[in-house]
């Protein structure tokens, strides 16, 4: 098992209500299980803005905590992974990202895809879908002028639905200015990442919304407001999406149990790991709420595994699932996800997450390397 620092160039810089991203900084797990090499990555990003996660504390706990207690406890399937680092609190991200190299590995080795593996995970669902629709995230904007001629670019290219991020004083300006150049048609939401004070101060922002018709409003209010998005909920005729605030298949039990959410942004690192995402999408499925898969700007690593969960049956809304292109001048897997013509990209079909990691890349992006033994800090 070893632990791979890159860094990796965005191919413009991605802007949100938590900071500007101009280059991913990505742990990289590889693992040997069962005789068979598995890889996955940490979606935690650099600063602990999206959640209390981020890049160098899930180096630290992966090396100091996760890998020991596993190594320790030797699970002889990925299933067990979770069991195993559950007295460990928190750091979803951080072992979301264990489990799915061990699960790689796993799959690899009796040559099932990981899209299969999962939906046999959801009794009596369909077979996994081949493709799924790309749908595109667009960040805090500078200009209305630059925002249109951005969203432009995407829908050329094909995207069937584009998620704006939003925050108090661009809310309602772009979301009339992208209505009223790509008109009605245009598949449409809006993420504030919990930009909104309260639910006063979002439901005066965000009433003027109603008459737009998007899909979904995600995540108006800070990521422990589960009553006050019930609340908002209310008031607002379009409906709310959480991200943040669902950490775990309890706490989507919460959401849907209060009626904070009526659709809800699905990323496996959020939660704690692809088995646990697919728990909830499977309580979201018998409660009528429709999820789709969300993004974490990951690298051709993670987004395979994403497109595994987003061919699942209950993710039947476009998710944040665009081509490589999108982020990245160079991806770091030899088959970069391309958009097809009608806006579709491939669910990888390969063994495990179905794409092999470049080694020239992550050599050429690598900052740190840990093995078990070492020091987390090395
Ligand atoms: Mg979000």
């Amino acid at each position: 098992m070893e632990l791979l620092r890159v860094r990796v160039p965005l191919a413009a810089p991605w802007i949100t209500a938590g900071g500007t991203l101009h280059a991913r900084d990505v742990v990289l797990i590889r693992v040997v299980f069962g005789g068979q090499e598995g890889w996955a990555e940490c979606v935690a990003h650099p600063e602990p803005t999206y959640s209390a996660e981020y890049v160098e504390g899930a180096w630290d706990v992966l090396g100091r905590h996760l890998i020991p207690r596993l190594l320790s406890a030797q699970p002889g399937d990925a299933q067990q992974v979770a069991g195993v680092l559950a007295p460990v609190k928190g750091h979803q991200m951080a072992k979301a990202a264990l489990e799915l190299a061990l699960l790689d590995a796993q799959l690899r080795a009796t040559g099932r895809p990981l899209a299969r593996y999962l939906a046999d995970r959801l009794p009596g669902a369909p077979a996994p879908a081949k493709c799924v629709p790309a749908g595109v995230a667009v960040g805090l904007s500078g200009s209305l002028d630059a925002l249109v001629a951005e969203v432009g670019r995407f829908v050329d290219d094909g995207y069937q639905r584009v998620k704006l991020k939003i925050q108090p004083g661009w809310d309602e300006a772009p979301v009339a200015a992208l209505r009223r150049v790509f008109g009605p048609r245009l598949a449409l939401q809006v993420d504030a990442n919990g930009a909104y004070a309260d639910v006063s101060d979002a439901a005066g922002a965000l009433l003027t919304l109603d008459g737009h018709g998007l899909v979904c409003i995600e995540q108006p209010l800070g990521d422990d407001d589960m009553v006050g998005h019930a609340e908002l909920g209310l008031v607002l005729s379009t409906p709310i999406c959480l991200d943040e605030g669902v950490a775990s298949p309890a706490d989507a039990e919460t959401a849907l149990a209060l009626g904070a959410c009526r659709v809800l942004n699905i990323k496996a690192g959020r939660v704690g790991g692809y088995l646990a995402a697919v728990d909830i999408a499977a309580r979201c499925a018998r409660a009528g709420v429709p999820v789709w898969c969300g993004g974490m700007v990951e690298t051709g690593l993670g987004r395979a595994a994403n497109l595994a969960l987003a061919a699942l049956a209950p993710f039947t809304l476009t998710g944040d699932v665009s081509a490589s292109d999108r982020f990245w001048a160079h991806d770091i897997v030899t088959a970069p996800t391309v958009l097809h013509a009608g806006g579709t990209i491939a669910v990888p079909s390969g063994p495990g997450v179905g794409v092999e990691v470049r080694g020239d890349v992550v050599a050429g992006a690598l900052s740190r390397e840990w093995h078990p033994g070492g020091t987390p800090s090395s």
